[in-house]
């Protein structure tokens, strides 16, 4: 589509029209850092980020074609349609372009499992079909027109997954895929907040099948089979069912499952045992019986089936580098996606990029490549190796400096003579490639015990507190302690790429690490010792003063340089801050020099987690805001005014002045104990494995001081993690538990320094097995229950040994 037609299928008003240019991607997002000069910018405007404001930097970097949803002037050159609603426009454009194209295309929704049986069923339907399909979990009123924008004309089927939070979403994603074939997940729990009922979110889900000929579900769910057995083919135990469950024979090696369509019966060998594998494989042997796929190739295709890690994960590398890990699969919109994620990754400049073959494309070779190098030209990549034999084919399309090699084979030879340290590397390949073994051989050795940091659960933690603010109110996120336990300048980097305005530190040590990894935030140092000055000033870091003391050393310290500083007032934490009767001096001070500047003034809470405390808490808030207001009365500046942590922030609305300084909240604990507790998620998982397994006869002990005594004959597991690794001695003698294949296990004895040991009587395990010692299933909450202590100890306890692994759905 031209520039012209795009206006046209929007109905938008052309504020300025330079060119009229094709249009070949669209792009949303601002942050993005590359661009091509025929994608057209869709400027959102969100409740704390709003893209209009960032246009100069938009055209500056490139982009000529703009949609707005605000007047704007831009550059000369560039071309703006005006829109009511921007995400509007987009689906319009996406529909526009849907129709274009006459193809099956096959809709999922449903509660879970969509994106699992959209890339099971992409490998089902690949020999037969040229396939788009979603990248990742593209799903949302953004996602959708995303993917389907992917359709061109070598396809002829496309597979949309599409998500909704809440009601009145469904139609518009309807009108963008407009499909032609429906499969219906399940219906669960998932977003039940943002419905009515049930029985509303699967009407409001069933939209989206309006106008296709069939769907495909579980038929032996009532409530799924009275919306859509007119139109079904559904599967399931029940006579009602059109292929029909016979019988299922688990075993630990796989399912043997008995089948019936039109009376006659057939097996087939299912490679996974879980209940919601299952149900996915059933989605995609329906699908393909229903497209006429014969049963011995459906067996073949199922037999082809992989766990789908649909997490790009960042590791730590040899030679102080990282790797983002996505060897899952390798397509064109993959491959962007990741692209983005590397250039998010600011620790390290220097970026590399080893890729395999891109298969199944679709697109003819040459298109393919040249689109592939034009991508890691537009990053700024400073090193491609490229592995397989197309791609080598077209090396010479490479601008980047770059390496060939046919297999990864030949690369893992020759990869002692690169240079790999100091970068972020992204290794992506499609899975015959095998480049999980580059992975293996650059990842830095683990001793067993791994802390997983999910990015995108911090975002949601960051998003709901954003929610409970005022959009003029900033944010300071605290990362302290290394990110309260969970890394230092990865969580500080998503901090400061998602746009807070703040990081406060405690030593300014931490704050200078940030700094030396691309961190340019405006940081607050808490506890600023006279000795760390020098690397305060140098690195642009802003100390808390105190008292008249400190305050006095850092004017001796600048001599008469300029500084910026925050000062702390006492309320009732009886911790550090100014007393009330310095305020006269603090002032006297302040106007006699005049290099100063007072970024901030802030107070802290001594009990804004208990709703007990809220007499005092008040109490505390007055006084703040009588010494601030007499200190801003003196000072011709107006520094930004700030009281409440986490807890504080959700309890006392009221208190929240211009700033509010977040810390646990956004590691998902809701320290105040309220209700908010179910809408944030756990960041971090602790895991480790087992290292042995033994049967402990009746009488024998365990452990250091025999305090584990077996009463019956009893199987125990010794885990490879202990109090070193920050698992508390406290957890010893039953007090502790972990997570084991589906079960808790009790710890027995006493823990060890770098080993613990577990009970796993009646749980199937085997060594090497891994345990979870908090993440999904066994809270931190609940754990600092279990011994008496705060979710804040536990967290920062896990040691600087244990490798991090971040990672995002
Ligand atoms: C650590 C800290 C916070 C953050 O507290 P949370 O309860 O973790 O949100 C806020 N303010 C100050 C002064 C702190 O030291």
């Amino acid at each position: 589509m031209r520039f012209n037609e795009i206006a046209e299928a929007t109905n938008g008003m052309v504020l300025t029209n330079y060119s009229n240019d094709e249009i070949k991607s669209l792009i949303i997002d601002s942050r993005k850092p590359f661009i091509s000069r025929d994608a057209l910018f869709f400027a959102i405007a969100g409740e704390h980020h709003d893209s209009h404001d960032f246009l100069e930097d938009q055209y500056a970097k490139g982009v000529r074609n703009f949609v707005v949803q605000k007047e704007v002037k831009i550059g000369s050159e560039a071309n703006i349609i005006l829109v009511d609603n921007t995400i509007k426009a987009l689906q319009q454009i996406a529909a526009k372009h849907r129709s274009l194209f006459k193809l099956p295309v096959i809709a999922i929704t449903g509660s879970n499992g969509k994106t699992i049986t959209k890339e099971w069923l992409f490998t089902c339907l690949s020999p037969f079909y040229n396939i788009v399909r979603s990248p990742k979990s593209f799903n949302s009123q953004v996602g959708v027109p995303l993917s389907v924008w992917g359709i061109d004309k070598a396809h002829n089927m496309a597979i949309f997954e599409a998500g909704i939070s809440q009601s009145n979403e469904m139609q518009n994603l309807e009108r963008v895929i407009q499909p032609t074939f429906g499969i219906f997940t399940n219906l669960g729990a998932a977003h039940d907040q943002g419905f009515v009922s049930r029985e509303q979110k699967l009407s409001e889900k069933a939209l989206l099948f309006e106008n296709v000929n069939t769907v495909i579900f579980n038929g032996d769910d009532n409530h799924i089979y009275s919306k859509f057995s007119i139109k079904g083919f559904c599967w399931g135990y029940n006579d009602r069912c059109d292929l029909i469950i016979i019988n299922v024979d688990s075993s630990s090696k796989g399912v043997l499952v008995q089948l019936q369509l039109e009376k006659a019966t057939f097996e087939l060998k299912l490679p996974f045992t879980d209940s919601a594998s299952f149900e996915n494989m059933m989605h995609c042997i329906a699908t393909m019986l229903y497209f006429k796929i014969g049963k011995e190739d459906i067996q073949e295709r199922i037999n082809k089936l992989l766990p789908v890690n649909m997490r790009l994960e960042l590791k730590k590398a040899k030679g102080n580098s990282y790797i983002i890990d996505d060897t899952y699969n390798n397509d064109l919109g993959g491959l962007q996606r990741a692209i983005e994620f590397l250039i998010a990754q600011q620790q390290k400049s220097r970026k590399v990029v080893i890729l395999s073959d891109i298969l199944q494309s679709g697109l003819p070779d040459e298109v393919l490549y040249n689109q592939v190098f034009e991508k890691l030209q537009a990053a700024h990549v400073e090193l491609v190796i490229g592995i397989g034999s197309d791609i080598s084919g077209y090396q010479s399309l490479c601008k980047q400096p770059a390496y060939f090699y046919n297999s990864a084979d030949e690369f893992l030879d020759q990869m002692g003579q690169l240079d790999l340290n100091e970068s972020v590397i992204l290794i992506k390949g499609a899975r015959v490639f095998g480049l999980e073994r580059v992975v293996k051989s650059l990842e830095e050795k683990i001793h067993g015990t791994v802390l997983k940091i999910n990015l995108d659960a911090l975002t949601n933690n960051l998003n709901f507190y954003r929610s409970k603010l005022e959009s003029k109110t900033k944010i300071m996120a605290m990362v302290k302690a290394f990110s309260y336990g969970s890394g230092s300048f990865e969580i500080a980097n998503l901090m400061q790429f998602h746009r807070v305005d703040y990081l406060g530190v405690a030593y300014a040590d931490e704050g200078v690490r940030l700094r030396e990894n691309g961190i340019h935030l405006p940081i607050m140092v808490m506890n600023p010792s006279p000795d760390s000055f020098e690397s305060i000033y140098k690195n642009n870091l802003e100390p808390e003063i105190y008292n008249l003391g400190l305050l006095d050393k850092y004017l001796q310290f600048l001599n008469g340089r300029e500084g910026s500083i925050h000062l702390k007032i006492e309320t009732g934490m009886k911790r550090l801050g100014f007393d009330e009767d310095e305020i006269d001096n603090l002032i006297e001070r302040l106007q006699s020099n005049e290099n100063l500047s007072v970024k901030s003034i802030f107070s802290h809470l001594a009990g804004a987690d208990d709703g007990a405390h809220q007499q005092f808490s008040e109490q505390q808030a007055d006084k703040f805001k009588r010494l601030s207001s007499k200190l801003i009365a003196a000072i011709k500046e107006k520094p930004i005014l700030h009281l409440l942590n986490s807890p504080g922030i959700l309890r006392y609305p009221q208190f929240h002045f211009d700033m509010v300084r977040l810390g646990i909240g956004l590691y998902g604990v809701e320290a105040g104990k309220t209700e908010d507790q179910k809408l944030l998620q756990p960041i971090s998982e602790l895991t480790t494995i087992i290292s042995q397994l033994r049967t402990v006869k009746k009488g024998e002990t365990v452990g250091y001081g025999r305090k584990g005594v077996a009463k019956k004959d009893i199987v125990v597991a010794t885990i490879a993690i202990g109090y070193a690794d920050g698992f508390s001695r406290a957890f010893s003698q039953g007090k502790g538990f972990v997570w084991v294949n589906g079960q808790r296990a009790s710890v027995i004895g006493n823990v060890c320094m770098d080993m613990t040991m577990i009970d796993v009587t009646d749980i199937n395990v085997e060594v090497g097995d891994q345990v979870e010692i908090f993440g999904n299933n066994i809270s931190i909450i609940e754990l600092a229950d279990a011994i008496d202590t705060i979710p804040y100890e536990i967290l920062t306890n896990v040691s600087q040994r244990v490798k991090r692994v971040y990672f995002t759905e």
